[in-house]
């Protein structure tokens, strides 16, 4: 960390954590704390807390936890510093500027960038000379317009295999640094651009930052797109070509769709809410990027066999997280680049209009895997549908209202269907002998850390201190059996504020997550009367000790020891405090 403990502090205390969570996701009032859907997990009931007393938030789903910082963190997928410096401006506090960016990792982070943003420049004005011909002949063929090459910072790699190395030297730049950027190839023969001959699309963050590069050979070459390596700033499963736009459209949906060419010519046409997958298949985490926003997709992918493919692979991923998924149909044309230029901007509205229910989609397309009009490919056919509508939806109401727009639509029976469904219903709970969960997705994660006892017990002083002289009386460190919680109670006794024990553990994520559920944690039984918390925490001792005593008594071997052991035993046994 560069900037000092006090100005952390201070950025901290002027924010607001239901303000500043308030503005990315619906809080609703719940007792002391708020309540709403976690953004970082996909989830229908509201299970992500955020608490004003204590500043952070806590989500009982995935067990995500932090400060405002880390929120900002997670969300924007900020580093620390930047998270930082953004709620600084939000708070109107003025960071010193000379304990800024000053080694070590986030220098690293800060080079790379200026070495992106040096040469998304130097591409630009590539294109733009004489050397660029060729890249702007393309973007004349394509019909890009001159305002779309430059909203998106479109550029050229031109033919010399060495320029933009040259170039960034000149600037002063060490080549350490120029081999983190993933932009150059070192070899033993010299170094070499990784792009030439080819039109340049930079990536951008959300803050319109370049993280990388996508580049378009000119000519035959391959591979036809070529894409920046990842770096430590460009990792291409969290990032989304364009976002960075479309985020800002007036509507509530994105249009998901192949390549590069395909959102510029989408945004082209008044369609700003494309977006693309960076030369990967589509990824979970994208699909959590785009959650934050909107939660309806529209899948735009090519009419051909692998544009089908891709389209199911993000069908099931845009359910796993709970995203509704439309599929726009192109036929007959390729990409929505060709219908575009052929139909126009009304009839692609149209079909976003008539665009399918992603699972009436899949359904649909099933059928092509079957021969239909041999009795025996029929019944496959709907054992698949089946199949599907039983694992899809847990919910039966859902369930049932699928099953019969299924039926509907493909002119079959709903209660043959049912059939199908109830029979493998049936099958299922017999093997596993018991009724699966209603909801699997959303089972609480099971979390082992030490004896719930002592996570209780811990929980309890952290959020009471009071009761922490009593516990310092009877109970040592060395009575607890896991070693985080020994670590924990420890700092307690040596008078350490719950709060700061907290944050002490802000860069060991899976300790923090583990100690915000304990400080955050509901004590549902706190509401007690004084003779009734008396008992409370005399269990809690009782037990602690009881606990210790019966992990020695099964080591100990000689008959003093064991008589030893069982005479503490006794004592314990009653035990009552005061
Ligand atoms: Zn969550």
């Amino acid at each position: 960390m560069y900037y000092g403990e006090d100005i952390v502090e201070e950025v901290r205390q002027k924010t607001d954590i239901v303000d500043l969570v308030g503005q990315y996701v619906k809080l609703k009032k719940k007792g002391s704390s708020y309540f709403g859907l976690c953004p970082f997990h996909g989830e229908k009931t509201a299970s992500f807390s955020v608490s004003p007393g204590k500043q952070i938030f806590y989500c009982f789903g995935c067990g995500k936890a932090g400060d405002s910082i880390r929120f900002l963190m997670e969300y924007e997928n900020l580093s620390f510093v930047e998270a930082l410096e953004e709620l600084a401006e939000r708070a109107n506090v003025t960071l010193p500027k000379e304990e800024k960016r000053d080694k070590g990792e986030e220098d690293l982070r800060y080079k790379i960038l200026e070495i992106n943003k040096q040469a998304a420049l130097f591409y630009v004005k590539q294109l733009r000379s004489e050397k660029g011909k060729s890249g702007l002949a393309y973007c004349a063929k394509r019909k890009l317009s001159g305002e779309s090459i430059t909203h998106f910072g479109l550029g050229y790699a031109g033919k010399e295999r060495d320029s933009l190395y040259q170039y960034c030297k000149s600037l002063g730049f060490k080549d350490q640094v120029l081999q983190e950027s993933g932009l150059f190839s070192f070899k033993e023969a010299g170094v070499y651009d990784k792009f030439f001959n080819r039109l340049m699309f930079p990536i951008m963050d959300l803050h319109n930052r370049v993280i990388g590069f996508g580049g378009r050979v000119m000519g035959d070459g391959e591979p036809k797109y070529l894409n920046s390596p990842e770096t430590k700033l460009f990792d291409k499963s969290r990032n989304l070509f364009a976002l960075n736009f479309s985020r800002k459209s007036r509507s509530d949906f994105f249009i998901l769709c192949e390549g590069y060419m395909d959102v510029i010519s989408l945004h082209q046409w008044g369609f700003p809410e494309a977006v693309a997958a960076l030369g990967t298949a589509f990824t979970e985490q994208q699909a959590d990027l785009m959650k934050r926003f909107h939660s309806l997709v529209y899948l735009c992918f090519d009419s051909d066999g692998a544009g089908k493919k891709a389209c199911k692979r993000a069908i099931s991923i845009l359910r796993e997280k709970n995203l509704e998924g439309k599929v726009i149909n192109l036929l007959p044309y390729k990409d929505p680049d060709e219908f575009l230029k052929a139909e126009g901007k009304e009839a692609f509205e149209k079909r976003m209009e008539e665009a399918k229910n992603a699972f009436l989609w899949e359904v649909e397309e099933k059928k092509n895997e079957f021969v239909l009009h041999d009795p025996a490919g029929m019944q496959k056919y709907m054992e698949s549908i089946a199949e599907l509508l039983r694992t899809v939806f847990s919910d039966p109401v859902e369930r049932e209202n699928y099953l019969k727009a299924v039926a509907r639509e493909q002119m079959l029976k709903a209660e043959n269907l049912q059939h199908l469904v109830d029979q493998r219903e049936e099958k299922i709970q017999l093997s596993f002998g018991f009724k699966k969960a209603t909801d699997g997705k959303e089972k609480k994660r099971e979390e082992k850390w030490n004896s719930p006892l002592e996570e209780e017990f811990l929980s309890v002083l952290m959020q009471r201190n009071e009761f922490l002289p009593i516990a310092r009386k009877y109970v040592e460190e060395e009575d607890f059996q896991g070693d985080f919680a020994k670590e924990v109670y420890g700092k307690l006794l040596s008078g350490t504020d719950a709060k700061l024990i907290l944050d002490s553990y802000r860069n060991e994520e899976e300790k923090y997550q583990k100690l915000a559920k304990l400080y955050h944690g509901d004590l549902y039984h706190m509401d007690l009367e004084r003779d009734e918390e008396k008992k409370l925490l005399s269990d809690y001792i009782r037990q602690l000790k009881l606990q210790k005593i019966e992990a020695k008594i099964r080591e100990v071997t000689d008959a003093e020891g064991l008589s030893l052991c069982f005479k503490e035993r006794d004592k314990w046994e009653h035990f009552v405090f005061g």
